[in-house]
């Protein structure tokens, strides 16, 4: 018979109010990555309040460490905080932005950071009632979005000591991630050329814009000729400020992901080639600064399989009757064309759920998923073995990254899915805690998936200043 976490799903009940407080808090704030200093401090004050010690993670703005207990085993919950810029919207089913042009919660990092807190502070309580050995930790990692605030805490290694780290993502269903996700790299791609009249004395300019469009015009014939899964996006960040002006600056930030990391590197230097072309092609100049770069993720079945268990006993969200109708009215946001196609991506039947507001069953399906996004947990996977699972914290066949997300991680959806992940990591993190043949074959897995690799990362030095001065 398993140990089941008794006590930490009381405290979770009994510390309700203060979860939720606190991912409405993080919600309300919205803060972008490396910028998430409020939002990092409310979750530290409240772990600090609930007796861990507070370590600051030098060099990168918005992170830490909370800790608590001694000696092994030493178990981590990853939480994040970060905002997404311009989706901001209101805790409600219609579209209203809550902040005019500004951030929001589009990926429910709101809750995903105040789960782990719950989750952490309640197996806290289970160890104290128990007299269990062994040390929590509560990493607090900012930027996940866009720079990856773990891949610089993997590199310091912060995780290299844990013998599990656990971490969960909001999203509308309840299930075990298995499989693996996109490595990525974040690209700043900027070109120089020189000012002129536009319509006076055009032949005097050399447009840095018109740099940035070929080298698009090439990454766009490059995509029939490059691996059917990788993906590569981008958003031009500066194209001059002005038509009557020939842009002497113009850059693109872009984003890179295969499967894997080779692939990804293979894909860079034909992203830098286009650039370097169109450099040439503009008689401009041509700068090339990497952002970011993640790994993929080093999945772990031992984990997962234990995650599942767990998701099982005590993972179902209790949605109340408001939140299903609610559910029912942001579903009706999005086309019946466009919930189906959401529906068959995440592995549930598009006929039997189509007219379904909220996932409330798990779904036991443990096939690999298809590698979607990509996640800086996948550096901490490479670390230690890790796992992560979903809730539901949004109605079937939201948008990723949109309005209706946002709203929905402000209201009782989101804590419902939260509060549910919380319980779920209390009671996969006892069953850790007390199984020392579990953490074993944990690790054994996690030594063969690596091959013995020691983990090394391509992120930059220093932060780069454009991620802090972004609104
Ligand atoms: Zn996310």
């Amino acid at each position: 018979m398993e140990a089941h976490a008794k006590t930490a799903m009381q405290y979770i009940e009994d510390k309700r109010d203060l979860i939720v407080g606190l991912s409405d808090r993080v919600w309300e704030l919205a803060e972008l990555s490396l910028q998430e200093h409020e939002s990092a401090a409310c979750l530290a004050e409240a772990l600090c309040g609930e007796g861990f010690t507070i370590t600051e993670v030098e060099g990168l703005p918005a992170a830490f460490v909370a800790e608590w207990g001694s000696g092994e085993p030493i178990l981590g919950f990853l939480g994040e905080y970060d905002a997404l810029p311009g989706v901001s919207q209101k805790a409600q089913v219609e579209r209203e932005e809550l902040v005019p042009r500004g951030a929001g919660h589009a990926c429910g990092h709101n809750l995903l950071g105040a789960a782990s807190f719950g989750a952490a502070i309640a197996l806290k309580k289970e160890m104290e009632a128990g007299n269990l050995p062994g040390t929590i930790r509560f990493y607090g990692c900012p930027a996940e979005e866009a720079y990856g605030g773990k891949v610089f805490m993997a590199r310091e290694g912060l995780f290299d000591d844990c013998d599990v780290c656990l971490t969960w993502h909001p999203g509308s269903i309840n299930r075990v991630r298995t499989g693996s996700s996109l490595a990525i790299d974040g690209l700043m791609v900027t070109f120089y050329g020189r000012t002129a009249h536009a319509s006076g004395d055009p032949y005097n300019g050399r447009s840095a814009l018109d740099a940035v469009q070929l080298m698009n015009m090439g990454i766009e014939f490059m995509r029939e000729h490059m691996p059917p899964d990788a993906r590569i996006h981008y958003t031009i960040v500066d194209g001059g400020r002005q038509p009557n002006v020939v842009p002497a600056v113009a850059s693109e930030w872009l984003y890179v992901r295969g499967p894997e990391k080779d692939m990804v590197v293979d894909l860079n230097e034909r992203v830098v080639n286009c650039a370097e072309g169109a450099a040439q092609m503009t008689d401009t100049t041509v700068e090339v600064e990497v952002l970011s770069s993640l790994w993929h993720t080093l999945n772990n079945r031992t984990l997962e399989n234990q995650l599942l268990d767990c998701m099982k006993r005590v993972g179902r969200p209790q949605f109340s009757s408001e939140d299903r109708e609610l559910a029912e009215a942001f579903s009706r946001t999005v086309s019946m064309d466009q919930k189906k196609a959401s529906l068959r991506k995440q592995g549930l039947d598009p006929e039997e759920y189509a007219e379904c507001g909220l996932h409330e069953s798990i779904l036991e399906d443990m096939s690999d998923q298809e590698p979607g996004g990509s996640t800086d947990v996948a550096d901490v996977s490479w670390c230690c073995p890790t796992a992560q699972f979903s809730t539901a914290c949004a109605a079937l066949g939201t948008p990723g990254h949109s309005w209706q997300l946002v709203a929905q991680a402000g209201l009782g959806i989101g804590h419902e899915g939260m509060l549910a992940a919380a319980r779920i990591m209390a009671e996969a993190g006892l069953a850790l805690l007390t199984d020392e043949e579990l953490r074993a074959r944990a690790k054994k897995e996690f030594e063969e998936r690596t091959g013995g690799i020691p983990y090394t990362t391509s992120l930059p030095d220093e932060i780069p200043s454009f991620y802090l001065e972004r609104k």
